[in-house]
């Protein structure tokens, strides 16, 4: 629960000079390096060394399960396939088709609907998922949030065009994501094509197909007349039976978000399970928001019972829209569920805020230092001695109802000043006026800002115990005045 200066400076990892350097910045006064500090205190100063501190409230954030070692015994799940290539080579033509085939064979018939992801099942039985979204943008959105959904690259190369500046680029992309590729070569219906210079191109690129002395599949397709897409099915179960893609359909649910939108029926989100079977009723957390899923709905638009992993399904019931991209972990209760989003939500206002104050606080150091510089040049300058520190920064904490509008008050307050004074935001926070607050205010011989918020009477007198002036607004441009007023009180009588 506390640390001293010292212990905290070697956890982060600075000098201790420079940390006592910091907590003056921030307003602290006549710290040693034995100052004893509480954890709220130690989280702050520590997100100003980019830290993140990690508050611990007793609430475990959920986690997802181990992957088993020996995944022989678990049930073999359906790849999921992304499909890449240059612009015009056919990659939404490939897809139309499958997705038309998909939706045919559903026994419900239903119309077409774009969900971000679909499964095809083959006649023998055996399904294969497509990521409804073609290019390369989508596939490195969602690697770069660290969703690794993609099993296999359908890499589709034109046979009458060959290889590509976009071709090279998603073979790089797949590679370096480790993820095998299979070629289809698009367009094979048109007269007087090239297929085998697509194979010779590819392999000088690296890719090196089955007829070229590769193990790489190449199969001949047209999305236009759907010769070949049967055999290129076939080609891609052979490579995922290959790769042996088995997951537990039974435990805490796992997944991913695929997309997210709001319908007619509400805030939906397109999920691909990876874990676990999904059924209405359970509740699941994704990023910052959770759902108690009401109704599971296939690509068709059709209502299913449960899905399992390797199948995509749009899930309903989401109090905020979830992010494309993040993950989906299932949690035992509702309550459970609200605890972990609100504990994330602090976490990432915490964050947030200490970026915001990080760069302020530099932006002013830099401003003031720049001062100091013209000062000591300006020798003449009859008023040297006053102006060799700068202004003088008054100091302020900013306490706000939510991050928006702490963001407008620090964003507002930040900017008021002039050379002889300036309102230095030591500290902006979300959540009523607190013992804590009062205290850093009164250490740093600061005022403190509520905006948009009760202020308990216990809290207001404490404050006045202390001398601290705590300025209660709901109105940005009477705030800012009252700051001007504040800050003029503060000019020396003489200037
Ligand atoms: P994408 O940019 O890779 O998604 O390519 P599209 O699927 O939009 O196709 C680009 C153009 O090629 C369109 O005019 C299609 O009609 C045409 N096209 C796509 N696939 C085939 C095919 O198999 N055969 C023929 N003849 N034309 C095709």
């Amino acid at each position: 629960e506390f640390i001293s200066v010292n212990n905290l400076a070697d956890v982060i990892g600075v000098r201790p000079a420079q940390f006592v350097r910091q907590m003056e910045d921030m307003g602290f006064e006549g710290v040693t390096y034995d100052h004893i500090l509480d954890a709220e205190t130690a989280g702050l100063i520590a997100a100003e060394f980019n830290f993140e501190p990690i508050f611990d409230t007793g609430i475990d954030d959920l986690t997802a399960a181990p992957e088993p070692e020996d995944k022989s015994a678990l049930p073999p799940r359906p790849p999921v396939v992304t499909i890449m290539g240059h612009v015009d080579h056919g990659k939404t033509t490939i897809l139309d088709w499958l997705r038309k085939s998909s939706i045919a064979a559903s026994e419900h018939g239903g119309i077409t609907q774009h969900i971000g992801a679909f499964s095809v099942a083959m006649p023998s039985g055996k399904v294969i998922t497509f990521l409804d979204t073609p290019g390369h943008s989508a596939f490195l959105e969602m690697r770069r949030r660290g969703a690794d959904v993609t099993d296999i690259v359908v890499l589709v190369v034109a046979a009458d065009d060959s290889v590509k500046p976009q071709t090279i680029e998603a073979i790089k992309h797949a590679t370096e994501a480790k993820v095998p590729i299979v070629v289809a070569i698009s367009k094979i219906d048109k007269e007087g094509v090239h297929p085998e210079k697509v194979k010779q191109d590819l392999a000088v690129h690296g890719v090196n197909v089955e007829d070229y002395g590769g193990d790489v599949q190449a199969v001949c397709v047209s999305g236009k007349t759907g010769q070949g897409m049967l055999e290129l099915e076939e080609a891609i179960i052979a490579q995922s039976e290959m790769l042996d893609h088995r997951a537990d359909d039974r435990g805490s649910v796992e997944g991913w978000v695929l997309e997210a939108t709001t319908k007619s029926h509400g805030r939906v989100a397109t999920a691909l399970i990876r874990r676990g079977t999904l059924r209405p009723g359970d509740i699941i957390v994704a990023g910052t928001t959770w759902a108690r899923v009401r109704t599971l709905r296939n690509e068709a638009g059709v209502i299913v019972d449960e899905a399992t992993p390797g199948m995509p399904v749009e899930i309903d019931g989401w109090k905020e829209q979830p992010l494309a991209g993040t993950e989906i972990l299932e949690a035992p209760t509702e309550q459970k569920a609200k605890d972990v989003v609100e504990q994330r939500l602090e976490r990432t206002e915490t964050e947030k805020l200490g970026e915001d104050m990080t760069a302020i606080n530099q932006a002013r150091r830099e401003l003031l230092e720049k001062r100091r510089l013209e000062d000591a040049a300006d020798s003449e300058s009859p008023r040297e001695d006053e102006q060799r520190t700068g202004p003088k920064p008054i100091n302020f904490i900013i306490k706000a109802d939510v991050s928006g509008s702490a963001e407008a008050v620090l964003n507002s307050v930040a900017a008021i000043g002039n050379n002889e004074v300036f309102a230095n935001i030591i500290r902006s926070g979300v959540g009523p006026v607190s013992e804590f607050d009062i205290e850093h205010a009164a250490t740093a011989d600061g005022h403190i800002i509520s905006f948009n918020m009760p202020i308990e009477p216990g809290i207001l007198r404490i404050a006045e115990l202390d001398g601290v002036k705590i300025m209660d607004h709901n109105i940005i441009y009477k705030l800012i005045d009252d700051v001007k007023a504040t800050l003029s009180e503060h000019l020396a009588p003489n200037v």
